[in-house]
């Protein structure tokens, strides 16, 4: 007799993607620690490039290698192009900038032509397609490192990232074969790296504001993050998504150029190949610069067989890049004025991205936050996937006791509601609520009988639905038929953790209900729109205050109107005088509500006080005339 064997059981493990718009990294947390991964070339982030090339798919360094040959059928930047639509205007301007060919699809999507793959002439990709790509590589890369299938991810996104770009990202995973259990914030989960969740949960003092300072290889990102509890609330963000290190590579192969053409009479301004081998030469140099003065550049047989050798000092590499280098700093003021703080209510300066390497980004940080330390002790390039590790060990209650109190909660960027009378927004979650969160309001009907009440839901921070966004609309049919106002209608809302928008319409009287789930495919608003209508919201701040209040006043005439007019069958019954009178100027006042365009509060309560002066001395002889029938 023997023992059955055990079967092997794979182990439950949830892997943090950083998934990057140049470099992608993907780590673990595991036994209290966070591993970074390196893929099969031994590197610890891989670039986000796909290759199609005649017969084979390359992805990572494989891909980013032979770009230079195959520069229609190798696709990068799949990251400024998801969750997007087709004539957006950053993506009509970014395609400008690359070799290959994007494409609208019939519903306005982006597509990425790729040509001569696989027999086909011509095939499409979809930018979830490219990323699924980009995360099958990493989920692979983790695989070979623990031995076992992976199934689960936490996904880390930019913080202004909308809906639809979140769960394109999502989509993107679930086509890698992943399980996305969560898409956070790429600054929440820097700050999760740095363990500030941890320290605000430890320290006596709750609450702390954390600048996130991200420059990359492409895209530079300001976030302010409030840490409260465990609790992280994104303040504000600012930046520019085409400001990264291939910028300062840029500025020196210009500088290089120049010399060549100067000292050694030599002009590779056309030339492709040596223009690529000076630009890889200097990205070595640009990095060797963070820790040495002086650098040197060769490029054997940069062009006619000339073997091109020079240095270059730190000093020099700084005047180069003087203007971008301190216009990184515009953007730390802007998310500054936007979350109305000061340089000294910035609790901790977290660096991430490889450029924050960079002595002078930092000292012009740190001068600018008057010598306030910088947190660095975690490399720039892997903190994202640090924190995306740390979240999904906290997901999968793997937890360290350490990070046990942190709930990472990320928010609203808009608020969200449904359309009352006079195509008013009424909000049930509002804009920056953490989410995941569920809210439920009351409504009733305007209509005596109404049977049926139709729901329309939006966005957005202004008081007329039309300024907002739609996101959809349903019925709610059959309600108990009954007097105005008497109807008690529950609208629920529920925003799920990946920003998924359910809300459902209950008629507590007949408990029946109907309810809606707003997806992906909806059309939802690019980060632009957002911030237009952020921004609006602001600007009409005073206007959309008088509109509230005038709203307000008439919806308080007409329910003045209505008990009025409930009021007249007993002046009837009591015989008093001047009834036509009321009744015509009830009809008046009906009138001019059903013609005016806009309220002014002014307006709607001079009307009340004409209404009042026709209905108030009947009230009176109402009054006088029952005070007799009882004393009779
Ligand atoms: P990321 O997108 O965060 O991976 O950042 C990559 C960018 O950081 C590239 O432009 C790199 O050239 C740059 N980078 C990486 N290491 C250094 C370094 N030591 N000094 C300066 N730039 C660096």
């Amino acid at each position: 007799m023997t023992k059955t064997p055990e079967t092997a059981t794979t182990p439950d493990v949830c892997i943090g993607i950083d998934l990057g718009t140049t470099y992608s990294c993907v780590g673990i947390m595991q036994n209290d620690r966070v591993e970074i991964i390196a893929n099969d070339m031994g590197s610890r982030t891989t670039p986000s490039y796909v290759a199609f090339c005649d017969n084979e798919r390359l992805i990572g360094d494989a891909a980013k290698n032979q770009a230079a040959m195959n520069p229609k059928n190798t696709v990068f930047d799949a990251k400024r192009l998801i969750g997007r639509n087709f004539s957006e205007a950053t993506v009509q301007a970014d395609m400008k900038h690359w070799p290959f060919t994007v494409v609208p699809d019939g519903s306005d999507h982006p597509m990425i032509k790729v040509e001569d793959y696989l027999g086909e002439k011509e095939r499409l990709f979809a930018p979830e397609e490219i990323s699924s790509m980009v995360l099958i590589k990493m989920k692979q890369t983790a695989e070979a490192y623990l031995g076992h299938p992976v199934s689960k991810a936490v996904v880390t996104v930019p913080a202004y990232f909308n809906d639809q770009q979140r769960q394109a990202t999502k989509d993107a995973g679930a086509l890698a074969g992943l399980e996305v259990l969560r898409i956070i914030n790429e600054p929440t989960a820097a700050a999760l790296a740095y363990g500030l969740g941890t320290d605000a949960v430890k320290s006596a003092k709750k609450e702390r504001v954390v600048l996130i300072f991200d420059l990359g290889g492409g895209t530079f990102d300001v976030s302010l993050l409030r840490i409260d509890g465990g609790m992280f609330t994104v303040l504000s963000t600012a930046g520019d998504t085409h400001l990264g290190g291939e910028d300062f590579d840029n500025n020196m192969v210009n500088h290089f150029v120049n010399e060549l053409k100067l000292k050694h009479k030599k002009d590779i301004t056309g030339n492709a190949r040596a223009l690529r081998r000076l630009r890889t030469a200097c990205e070595r140099a640009k990095r060797v610069l963070s820790v040495a003065t002086e650098a040197s550049i060769e490029v054997d047989s940069i062009a006619d067989g000339f073997d091109f050798q020079s240095t270059l000092t730190r000093s020099k590499f700084e005047n180069l890049n003087a203007e971008m280098f301190t216009g990184c700093l515009d953007p730390v003021r802007k998310a500054l004025k936007d979350a109305k703080l000061e340089t000294k209510d910035v609790e901790d300066i977290v660096l991430v991205g490889g450029s924050t390497r960079i002595p002078k980004v930092q000292q012009l940080l740190q001068d600018f936050f008057q010598g306030k330390p910088i947190s660095k002790n975690i490399n720039p390039d892997e903190a994202v996937a640090y924190g995306a590790a740390v979240q999904g060990a906290l997901l999968l209650g793997q937890g360290s006791a350490a990070t046990k109190d942190v709930l990472l909660l990320d928010v609203t960027p808009l608020s969200l509601g449904v359309e009352t009378e006079g195509s008013m927004m009424s909000v049930i979650i509002k804009r920056n609520s953490t989410i995941p969160c569920q809210k439920t309001e009351s409504y009733t009907t305007l209509e005596d009988n109404q049977t049926d009440i139709e729901f329309k839901i939006f966005e957005g921070e202004r008081p007329k639905t039309a300024d907002n966004h739609l996101l959809g609309e349903f019925m709610l049919r059959d309600i108990m038929p009954a007097k105005r106002g008497v109807p008690k209608i529950t609208v629920t809302m529920s925003l799920d953790a990946n920003g998924m928008l359910s809300v459902t319409a209950k008629d507590e009287a007949t408990g029946k209900s109907n309810s809606i789930t707003i997806k992906n495919n909806r059309g939802r608003l690019s980060a632009d729109q957002i911030t237009r209508m952020l921004e609006d919201a602001k600007k009409f701040n005073k206007i959309d205050e008088a509109v509230r209040a005038g709203q307000k006043s008439k919806s308080e005439l007409e329910a003045y109107i209505y008990d009025v007019e409930n009021a007249i069958p007993n002046l009837t019954a009591a015989k008093l005088n001047g009834i036509p009178e009321l009744e015509e100027k009830i009809a008046e006042v009906q009138e001019w509500i059903a013609e005016a365009k806009s309220f002014t509060k002014e307006e709607v309560e001079l009307k009340k006080k004409e209404l009042e002066k026709a209905y108030h001395p009947m009230i009176k002889q109402l009054y006088q005339a029952n005070l007799k029938a009882s004393r009779r």
